[in-house]
């Protein structure tokens, strides 16, 4: 194995055979990757088609009755018995075709949420899935991304490293590019950077030395070989319910033999009647539904621009109770505008739109030419010299590379003529200090004639405590206590109007040997400033943010604003999208710095914006409010709101401005940065924890009459109504077509229109089993009704009875899966066609249904006769009633429900 940290540059090169100025190109990558394999780690083995197949057969009950339709035909029943092991295999084929799709959509959502990294390639940085880089590659790195694969670094820059994932240790890692002894162990090969860990912060270039299961992490992977198993709390309660209902079955059934027995039914007969009955009674296509419940939902949700990473998330999100969002970029356009200037001796109003670069300032009612206003213009040069964005044209039109901050303030000194490069070739840069919304400021040090200056810009109340001076017309004077006063009221005046204010301050530096190079320190350099002016940045709300929140309201969610700026500001903002309400209060970062854990938790509730907080605060606020046990969103962007993110009950990155280690820590990656898209995920999350609900409240009520129509026709002393093989087609027909469907019926309207479910609530409530009980007694009193008449009141024959029940129960069962599709609104109050899926179902059950009836070999597997129109419509009214009651019932329940939510 190749000690890669004990080469030098030169070696690697040689031995990986690539350049660690242009990389490799990309068709060499491609050799690569199919030379080493895709750069992941192996994670489970995915089930291939034939073992999903097989694994339809590893139920107990299945083999029964395999082995009751051997002996069937041993006894000369050959035709039941190939019509039994027929069904068996369709209800196998389902099956798989169920869980086949099910593990299709999972394993292409695995996909969609994988990593990205930038490399070089071709002499040229391009961004690439994480996945297609092989060794050879040189790999970029700054603050907030993953590391893609295990690299030698070429290129270091204060790079520090978080190699908890592999080493267990939480203090990130110094990171060198010096050659080191071959001993050194991994924990110190601090030229080296590995998969799995994380960029805090710096910049570097590494050239990939391994990648995949042959990484170190993939060689953890390969000890453990453990396989998660990706389920939701939400599967493994149907699990535990499934086993539940199972003992239920065989319980009922159990009896149902027994009775039958002593009855003196017979026992074959019998044996085969109950053995069909638990087939059919057993929910045993539920995971699977519930599977492509979540899987397709999740799909649904990336088109409505948000992307699931974790499944379990999905439920989670129906619960949600709180969501704690950002608010640049998220609850506004985050496309700033620098709106008004205020310098020590004049206010500027600037014109024109967006990052176009036309515009002028104007004060009072006279435009001011910047090059003839020096206050103007150092201001404004300041602004563009502490900077480090682009703008860019593309198609013409100007865009921003960077901070959209930034990118406004560049903006606006555009409007003057000065620009970023003539800036750069002016004053060369020596130095930064970089901005944080912990800092809140940023200073850059350039080279002004030989001098070293430092261009300053932040939060205005960081910036004046630094400032001694202010530039005035008279030229630059001591910053007076009253300067302060008016510097401060003049903010607020901006904040008010719900801009983002930015203070701009220069000086230089009294250290003339300053070079690039020499260190800095923020207090030696940021002190005795020089205060230039104010810069209001206008942000508008995004228009579908106000909606957004007011679904909110309406599904009982407060949300939360959380935003590093000034408080006023944050207040504008809030009133204006709905956040803020009559009774909510604005919390600032240090008021809350002066709470304890409880007594934030008490006022918690009544703060709907936090203003001028720092990404610790965030994370207290996601622990306050589960200490209430509340179930909480959060989203978040920097590498810091990692921890806040992982501890939300939902956590949610932001997929433009987020950083790698972000999306990792999160949930839920909202691709387009918007509120809105969130709430629409919240959407999602509910409609499909409805969509299993219903499936299951469904399928659980045609267990509940078949079972019953048994019990009670051998409690009668009645023949039995239903033949193994009629148990065996409703089966098929009901519980595994048209459960299907249920489970991808479109997301009823009102499903924000109400409160949160608990995320306590059980899955098989009272309220389900009560549900379950009347369905099923209802059902089964319409088919022992059927049967009944025919047999004892009409003299029909036996066989003539069953078909009558059989028929009954079947139109039953399709017709009641419309009214499943939703707990209060009746039918007629949602489309038929809405789920055209069910309506095809519907229709094609009832079509076989007719068929089997009309075609010779089905007659006498069926043991049936055709039907006339007559029985049909007879038939028909019958299988209406269960229906019809359902739907009268939740009129009489949910009348004033049903209207409200229309
Ligand atoms: P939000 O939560 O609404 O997205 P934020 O957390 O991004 O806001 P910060 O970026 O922390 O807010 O900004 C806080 C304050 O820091 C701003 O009000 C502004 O005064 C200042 N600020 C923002 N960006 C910069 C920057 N690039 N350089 C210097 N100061 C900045």
């Amino acid at each position: 194995m190749t000690a890669w940290h004990n080469q030098s540059t030169t070696e690697l090169e040689n031995l990986l055979a690539t350049d660690t100025e242009k990389g490799i190109s990309d068709q060499e990558a491609a050799i690569r990757l199919t030379q080493y394999g895709p750069n992941k780690l192996r994670k489970g083995k995915r089930f291939s088609a034939l073992t999903i197949f097989m694994a339809q057969f590893k139920s107990l009950i299945i083999w029964v009755l395999i082995g009751a339709a051997v002996i069937s035909t041993a006894l000369g029943e050959t035709v039941d018995g190939i019509a039994i092991i027929a069904i068996v295999i369709l209800n196998a084929i389902i099956g798989f075709v169920q869980e086949y799709r099910a593990e299709k959509a999972a394993a292409a959502l695995a996909h969609l949420a994988a990593p990205h990294c930038r490399v070089i390639r071709d002499g040229h940085s391009a961004v690439v899935a994480a996945t297609e880089i092989a060794p050879g590659d040189i790999l970029l790195l700054e603050g907030g991304d993953l590391v893609a694969a295990d690299a030698r670094l070429i290129e270091s820059s204060v790079l520090h490293v978080n190699e908890a994932p592999l080493t267990g240790e939480s203090q990130a890692v110094d990171k060198l590019t010096d050659t080191l002894p071959l001993e050194t162990p991994l924990a110190e090969q601090q030229n080296m950077v590995f998969l799995g860990t994380s960029v805090t912060n710096g910049s570097g270039r590494a050239i990939v030395v391994n990648t995949g299961m042959e990484t170190q992490l993939g060689r953890i992977a390969k000890l453990l070989e453990t396989a998660e198993s990706g389920e939701t709390p939400l599967q493994r309660k149907l699990d535990k319910a499934g086993h539940f209902l199972l003992w239920a079955c065989l319980g009922i059934v159990t009896l149902i033999f027994s009775l039958g027995w002593l009855r003196g039914i017979a026992p074959f007969e019998l044996f085969l009647s109950t053995v069909s009955l638990a087939v059919a009674a057993i929910p045993e296509g539920l995971p699977a539904v519930v599977t492509i419940a979540l899987a397709l939902g999740v799909q649904r949700m990336v088109l409505r621009n948000a992307l699931v990473r974790h499944m379990a998330a999905v439920e989670t999100l129906g619960c949600a109770e709180v969501i704690c969002t950002d608010k640049t970029g998220t609850l506004t356009m985050g496309e700033m505008t620098a709106r008004k200037l205020i310098t020590a001796d004049s206010r500027y109003r600037i014109t024109g739109e967006g990052y176009a670069t036309e515009g002028v300032f104007i004060t009072g009612n006279t435009e001011r030419v910047p090059s003839e206003d020096p206050q103007l213009f150092a201001l404004l040069r300041a602004a563009a010299a502490c900077n480090d964005a682009e703008l860019a044209f593309v198609n013409d039109r100007p865009i921003v590379v960077g901070d959209t901050t930034e990118g406004a303030l560049l903006v606006a000194a555009a409007k003057a003529n000065i620009t970023r490069q003539a800036i750069e070739t002016e004053m060369p840069r020596l130095a930064t200090l970089p901005f944080d919304s912990e800092r809140k400021r940023m200073t850059i040090i350039r080279k002004q004639e030989e001098q070293p200056w430092a261009f300053v810009k932040g939060a205005l109340e960081v910036i004046l405590s630094r400032c001694t001076l202010i530039r005035t017309e008279q030229g630059v004077k001591p910053l007076s206590e009253a300067d302060r006063t008016r510097l401060l009221d003049a903010n607020k005046l901006l904040a008010e109007e719900a801009l983002r204010v930015l203070a701009i301050a220069e000086r230089p530096l009294t250290n003339p040997g300053f070079e690039k190079g020499t260190a800095v320190s923020d207090n030696e350099i940021e002190k005795e400033l020089i205060f230039l002016g104010l810069i209001g940045l206008q942000d508008p709300p995004r228009a579908e943010a106000k909606e957004a929140v007011a679904k909110c309201k309406r599904a009982g969610i407060k949300a939360v604003m959380i935003t590093g700026d000034h408080p006023d500001t944050a207040r504008a903002i809030g009133y204006e999208l709905g956040i803020l309400g009559k009774g909510d209060e604005i919390l600032v970062g240090n008021e809350l710095d002066r709470l304890d854990e409880e007594a934030l938790r008490a006022r918690i509730a009544r703060v709907s914006v936090y203003a001028r907080v720092t990404a610790e605060h965030k994370l207290r606020i996601v622990r306050a409010w589960k200490g209430r046990g509340k179930v909480v969103a959060m989203t978040g962007d920097g590498v810091n709101d990692a921890p806040a993110i992982k501890e939300a009950s939902i956590g949610i990155a932001m997929g433009l401005t987020g950083t790698e280690v972000t999306k990792e820590a999160a949930d839920i990656i909202i691709t387009d940065d918007n509120f809105a898209s969130i709430v629409a995920a919240v959407e999602e999350g509910r409609g499909i924890y409805d969509n299993i609900a219903k499936t299951l409240a469904y399928l659980l009520g045609s267990s509940a009459g078949e079972l019953i129509v048994m019990l009670i026709a051998i409690l009668l002393g009645w023949p039995l109504p239903l033949l193994p093989l009629y148990l065996l087609w409703i089966n098929l027909v009901t519980d595994g077509f048209a459960a299907l469907a249920l489970s991808t019926d479109p997301i009823d309207r009102g499903v924000l229109n109400r409160p949160p479910r608990s995320s306590q609530a059980p899955l098989i409530s009272r309220d389900l089993i009560k549900m379950t009980l009347f369905t099923g007694s209802l059902t089964a009193s319409v088919t022992l009704g059927v049967f009944a008449y025919e047999l004892y009141l009409m003299g029909s024959s036996l066989e003539q009875a069953r078909d009558a029940a059989f028929t009954v129960l079947v139109i039953a069962g399709l017709l009641r899966a419309f009214g499943a599709r939703s707990e209060q609104r009746t039918v007629w109050e949602i489309s038929l066609f809405s789920n055209l899926r069910l309506f095809l179902v519907v229709a094609a059950g009832f079509a076989l249904q007719l068929a089997i009836h009309h075609i010779s070999v089905f007659q006498a597997l069926f043991k049936i006769e055709p039907i006339t129109l007559a029985q049909c419509a007879g038939w028909f009214a019958a299988g209406f009633i269960p229906l019809i009651v359902l739907e009268l019932r939740k009129v009489i329940r949910y009348r004033s429900a049903s209207i409200g939510s229309k």
